[in-house]
């Protein structure tokens, strides 16, 4: 396979697309058990699984294995690794305009309310 993707670029995809998000994003099912957030080993079928935000890592308990955001697209959406960096490429600019908006946004109300 060609290099086609930097090891900067798979590195912000890794961590800087929320897992969390990403699962919802991929219609994962998942779902609050006991106020923690649980999705459906896509390689098991059960929900014995956790997220770990700081290291930005989905677990199944009863596979014991770690699922990055790449590993999980790959496994859900059955594409090559070409695909799935792609898929998540344009998942993360995504997020990244929503973030800039909400930015905006937030920097539109802070000058209204000083000009009050
Ligand atoms: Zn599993």
């Amino acid at each position: 396979m060609s290099q086609k993707f930097t090891k900067q670029e798979l590195y912000e995809l890794r961590n800087f697309v929320p897992i969390d998000d990403l699962i919802r994003k991929l219609q994962i099912p998942c779902k609050l058990i006991e106020g923690y957030f649980r999705f459906l080993c896509p390689l098991c079928n059960e929900f014995r699984t956790a997220t770990k935000p700081d290291t930005n890592l989905a677990r199944c308990f009863l596979c014991a294995r770690n699922f990055n955001t790449i590993d999980m697209t790959l496994i859900c959406r059955r594409v090559s690794f070409v695909e799935g960096v792609a898929f998540l490429q344009t998942f993360y600019a995504d997020i990244q305009k929503r973030k800039r908006r909400q930015a905006e946004l937030e920097q539109r109300v802070k000058r209204m309310i000083k000009t009050f």
